[in-house]
């Protein structure tokens, strides 16, 4: 097989294995062998550029920036959907469709997805644009972040037409929303609050390696597009699902008004066993030729319905308010509940977010609340009953104290949370501090559990993270659980992670507000954490991304004693706090200032390659060609309009040996 042949077999057991996986949910292959897979094919690209396929599954890590989005028309209007809420709602419906239509009408039902739609063209089987919704009139071009969406297929199978739309719903489903906020909650930063901003708000982000990292979802729902050879609804939603597109098998056939009303039933409790958000049914009449004769108002297709489930909601009665203590020292009331099923689940707790909300719902321990599963995954009280209130009820005082040290809480202007500052001596702060230091994305420290770390805080053995390196076995072995391996491992785990290098430890030492991608910013930039040390807010600011609150949180972080002492140990334990000497030496400053956009296929470097070498030489890449523009480095197969662009605004073309000359 010549390399040609091996890039193309690769390409296509790969676009299998994510079939498998994303869109069927049934690997067949572990994900460790994906990944050689992955990696194999990567290496092969870079090293045959002439060979690049703008749809290859190695693209699905992202990495292209868009600082603007194009806003393209639909072919087809992306219409809105009316609403119903009651049987009488659907029979009026039903009654509108008959006198126009004298044939019998059956109905395709499907759930209604609660995301952001979409609609993704296809060419000869290829992905060729994604856009939003926008006012359905004209969206925007987001397809270099959709690519990123595993479950989107950049390659059909066989039997698709040679053109066509399809559109669906961009959805974050729950367990990954929760992953997320998990991270987010991990460095300070306020949770998401629901699954569906969210993936709205993840199209439009600029950098679609971040877009790569968040678990969405596109379910498809309908298909547009010329002599397509479909007949109906449901029959378009089989054929989606065989040229390999993800088409919940929820959806179903309805012979008459009563089986769309005993489909409604069944799923306004169901739902609430499926993995993403739903907010109510789309019912639609089947036939397209009876589609087509009903046409459209002004708003929405007359031949489609919505169906809105009403947020469930419960009362149940307030036991008890406690609070809870973050790494950050951040203050999260909780509500303690009196058990009740709501939404096919038992819940006990609900969020209160903070001092403000409760005083505004003046909620109070014995109060009877209202309790509501809306678009949030954690229940929410909506309000108190207050006819139900005891007469000798008093209104709830906040702590002024931390539960857990007893501190005094503090309270920064314009901000809605309490902290409890002693974060010296306080024992959630203290363990949530090394148990992010050692978290997989920051030190990744192997052997060494969040337990763990409990364990030996408690056992004063460790106050820090610092600490972690001066440990020795005979003070682990006697530990709970601990045996002479475990314990080796544990060392072992430690000694490994001085290997990790700077970036991540950044990332680590958890300055609040400092997540992956800033730390890889600050590191990048800074070179080594003196550096970053000695940085003022106003250095700070200057530095692509890092705003105001960004900035005071690494002053305020560096200007502390106690973290410059601890950073003076890690130094002396051999932690890496500069940027390895090997990946300086490809550093240099010389594009500093410009902007480059890079179009087109290399035959030197890949295109990944090639942004790297821009950004590592103090150069930025865009993905738009504007006024700020500096240069466009075009390769083979230039897109046309890139080109004309360029011209019209009298930005320089230059080619890739133009380029390397630049650095060299
Ligand atoms: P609305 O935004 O309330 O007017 O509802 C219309 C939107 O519902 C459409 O733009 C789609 O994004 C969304 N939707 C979710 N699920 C479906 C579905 N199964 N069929 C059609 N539209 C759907
Ligand atoms: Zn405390």
């Amino acid at each position: 097989m010549n390399i040609e042949q091996q890039i193309i077999q690769l390409r296509n057991e790969l676009r299998e294995h994510n079939y498998n996986y994303y869109v069927l949910d049934n690997p067949t292959i572990s994900d460790f062998e994906f990944d050689q897979k992955l990696k194999t094919l990567q290496h092969l690209e870079a090293e045959h550029p002439e060979y690049h396929d703008p749809n290859s599954p190695t693209l699905r890590v992202g990495g292209e920036v868009t600082k603007n989005f194009e806003t393209v028309a639909h072919t087809y209007r992306m219409y809105s959907l009316d609403n119903s809420y009651s049987k009488e709602d659907l029979q009026d419906w039903e009654k509108r469709i008959l006198k126009q239509i004298d044939d019998a009408v059956t109905y395709t039902c499907e759930l209604k997805y609660d995301g952001a739609s979409m609609s993704l063209t296809y060419k000869d089987g290829k992905l060729q644009r994604a856009v939003t919704r926008g006012d359905g009139f004209q969206g925007d071009d987001v397809t270099t972040n959709v690519k990123t969406i595993k479950s989107v297929p950049l390659q059909l199978k066989g039997g698709y037409p040679p053109f066509f739309e399809i559109r669906g719903e961009i959805v974050l489903p729950f367990a990954g929303f929760e992953r997320m906020n998990a991270e987010r909650i991990a460095i300070g930063e306020e949770p998401y609050r629901n699954p569906r901003n969210t993936a709205s708000g993840s199209l439009k982000l600029q950098d679609s390696s971040e877009v790569a990292k968040r678990p969405l979802e596109c379910l498809l729902y309908s298909i547009k597009g010329e002599r397509l050879d479909i007949k109906t609804q449901f029959e378009g939603l089989q054929k989606a699902r065989d040229w390999g597109f993800k088409v919940p098998p929820e959806a179903k056939l309805a012979h008459s008004m009563d089986e769309v009303l005993e489909y409604i039933a069944y799923w306004d409790t169901q739902r609430h066993q499926l993995p993403y958000e739903t907010d109510g049914v789309v019912v639609k009449v089947n036939d397209l030729q009876q589609q087509e004769e009903l046409g459209y108002t002004a708003k929405a297709p007359r031949w489609a319905i919505a169906y809105k489930f009403k947020a469930e909601q419960v009362s149940t009665v307030l036991n008890e308010i406690t609070y809870q203590v973050g790494r950050t020292g951040a203050i999260t009331p909780v509500a303690n509940l009196e058990p009740v099923e709501l939404a096919g689940t038992i819940v006990k707790r609900a969020s209160l977010h903070n001092a403000d909300q409760i005083a505004k719902l003046d909620i109070r321990v014995g109060d009877t609340v209202f309790v509501e599963k809306g678009g949030e995954i954690i229940p929410k009280i909506i309000a108190v009953d207050l006819p139900q209130r005891e007469r000798d009820s008093s209104p709830t005082k906040y702590i002024a104290h931390c539960p857990e040290c007893h501190t005094e809480l503090v309270r920064k202007e314009g901000e809605a949370q309490h902290y409890c500052p002693n974060s010296e001596g306080c024992p959630p702060q203290i363990i949530g501090r090394i148990q992010h230091y050692i978290s997989r994305k920051a030190m990744d420290i192997e052997g060494l559990g969040g337990e763990t770390v409990a364990l030996l805080v408690n056992n004063n053995l460790i106050s820090n993270y610092a600490d972690l390196y001066e440990l020795s076995k005979e003070q682990v072995i006697p530990l709970d659980r601990m045996a002479e391996k475990s314990a080796d491992n544990l060392i072992a785990g430690i000694e490994a992670s001085k290997k990790i290098p700077f970036e991540r430890v950044l990332f680590a030492l958890g300055i609040r507000y400092v997540g992956e991608t800033v730390a890889k910013k600050l590191a990048k930039h800074y070179k080594t954490v003196d550096a970053l040390a000695n940085a003022s807010v106003e250095e700070l600011i200057t530095v692509d991304e890092i705003g105001d609150r960004i900035a005071e949180s690494v002053v305020a972080f560096f200007s502390e004693e106690k973290n410059k002492k601890i950073i003076e140990r890690l130094k002396q334990h051999g932690v890496q706090l500069e940027i390895s000497a090997e990946k300086l030496a490809n550093q240099t400053d010389k594009l500093a200032g410009n902007t480059f956009v890079v179009s087109g296929v290399f035959l030197k470097v890949s295109r990944n390659e090639l942004k790297k070498l821009i950004e590592d030489n103090g150069g930025k890449v865009s993905g738009s060609i504007s006024g700020k523009t500096n240069y466009v480095v075009a390769g083979e197969n230039m897109g046309p309009s890139k080109k004309t662009k360029a011209d019209d605004l009298g930005v320089p073309i230059i080619s890739e040996d133009e380029f390397l000359e630049m650095i060299d």
